[in-house]
């Protein structure tokens, strides 16, 4: 077991299920029944689970994937290139750089036009002799990148004079409130933005067909008037409800609790474990104090690794299928759980810090909770140094 070497020294480890990613893909063809393609979201290292992991697993499940910085897509194209693996369609969401435009389009890597930036670089296009594929970004009521669905068609005229450097294979947008509501009032809103906006284009640039997507995770599962020709599956991929709100909803709206399957845990080995008397102190600023004779361990992680220094006083982990309580500060290297209940003696154990044991679950939800945030911020937190391991 020489991969056992790698991730289990004293360090936290990943472990990322390729089944689960699977069934989570699965989730989502079958409730498009083949009326929408399903395309996968992996920005920001794949939500915190490891491009390079998650890339090669879900490239033959989908037609498209899509990113936010031109650099994860040309580690994908690499990734192609050392597999062998043919090219997918690859989807650059964020800002570019003209370089890094005409680098994409050397690489036929799509990006989204979402900015007025581009009158500057349609020019370096053409006299480089390049070509590239764009889907244009409208703001339906997000605020964020993309054209007023109103100025759009006058804000991107200049177009006309550009077709023999750019293709407009789509139109995109992307929802504000999905996923904190049961009634989609503004969602609908945008809707109607996004329709208006796509044949405002039509008439001023002639498109011809053209792709239409606006849904991400929890539009596809709550608003099947908002799924257009794709959508784009980010959190659900990975095995997460986007909120309480969306499963309640889907369940009413599908008439069936879809089945996603946590892609993720979270496991670290103890770096010491020991007993302290009762009256002892445990960790910076003395906060916590043995009320008992206690067993403690110490695991080699921290807000360094993405473990929430926000959920002191609030979390266990899981120790021998048990919930054992995290004491003191979550430190930068450091936590310190209180295994009095479930160890007699100083062997090491495992502590799982996302994932389940026999009947306990833990989830990033439950950590997200605790830290005050949600499970989205988590995982995307995860540190990128941090050892990932691919599961079946
Ligand atoms: C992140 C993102 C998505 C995916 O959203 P989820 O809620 O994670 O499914 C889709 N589209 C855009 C533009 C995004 O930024």
């Amino acid at each position: 077991m020489e991969d056992q070497l790698n991730y289990s020294g004293s360090a936290s480890w990943l472990e990322i299920s390729a089944k689960a990613l699977k069934n989570n893909v699965e989730v989502f063809h079958k409730i498009a029944k083949g009326r929408y393609s399903v395309g996968l979201v992996l920005k920001g290292n794949a939500y915190g689970h490891g491009t390079e992991l998650v890339f090669p697993v879900v490239h033959p499940l989908t037609d498209c994937i899509y990113v936010i910085t031109p650099q994860d897509a040309f580690t994908m194209r690499q990734i192609e290139a050392d597999r062998k693996l043919p090219r997918k369609r690859i989807l650059v969401m964020g800002p570019l750089t003209s370089d890094e435009v005409l680098k994409c389009s050397h690489l036929e890597i799509e990006m989204v036009l979402g900015d007025l930036s581009w009158i500057e670089v349609l020019p370096i296009l053409r006299s480089a002799g390049s070509r590239s594929i764009v889907h244009i970004h409208l703001d339906t009521g997000l605020g964020r990148e993309g054209f007023n669905s109103e100025t759009v068609a006058r804000d991107l005229e200049f177009l006309k004079d550009f077709g023999d450097v750019m293709t407009i294979r789509g139109v995109m947008s992307h929802f504000a409130n999905t996923e904190d509501v049961t009634e989609q009032d503004y969602a609908t809103s945008q809707v109607a933005a996004f329709k208006a906006g796509v044949s405002a284009l039509q008439a001023e640039l002639s498109l011809g067909p053209i792709e239409e997507h606006l849904s991400a995770s929890a539009a596809t599962l709550v608003i099947p008037a908002a799924n257009f020709s794709r959508v784009r599956i980010g959190i659900s991929l990975y095995g997460f409800w986007p909120s309480p709100e969306t499963r309640i909803s889907s369940k009413l709206i599908l008439n069936d609790l879809p089945k996603l399957d946590p892609v993720l845990s979270w496991k670290c080995m103890s770096q010491i474990v020991k007993k302290l008397k009762k009256g002892s102190f445990v960790g910076y600023g003395c906060t916590f104090r043995c009320s008992q004779d206690s067993w403690i361990a110490v695991f080699p992680v921290g807000y360094y690794d993405g473990y929430p220094r926000l959920v002191f006083g609030k979390a266990h982990v899981l120790v021998r299928g048990r919930r054992c309580p995290v004491i003191g500060r979550v430190m930068m290297n450091h936590i310190i759980v209180d295994v009095t209940n479930v160890v007699s003696d100083s062997t090491p154990v495992e502590a799982i810090l996302i994932g389940n044991d026999s009947d306990e679950i833990l989830s990033a939800e439950m950590l997200a909770s605790w830290a005050d945030t949600i499970q989205y911020e988590i995982v995307a937190r995860l540190g990128s140094h941090l050892k990932r391991k691919l599961v079946s």
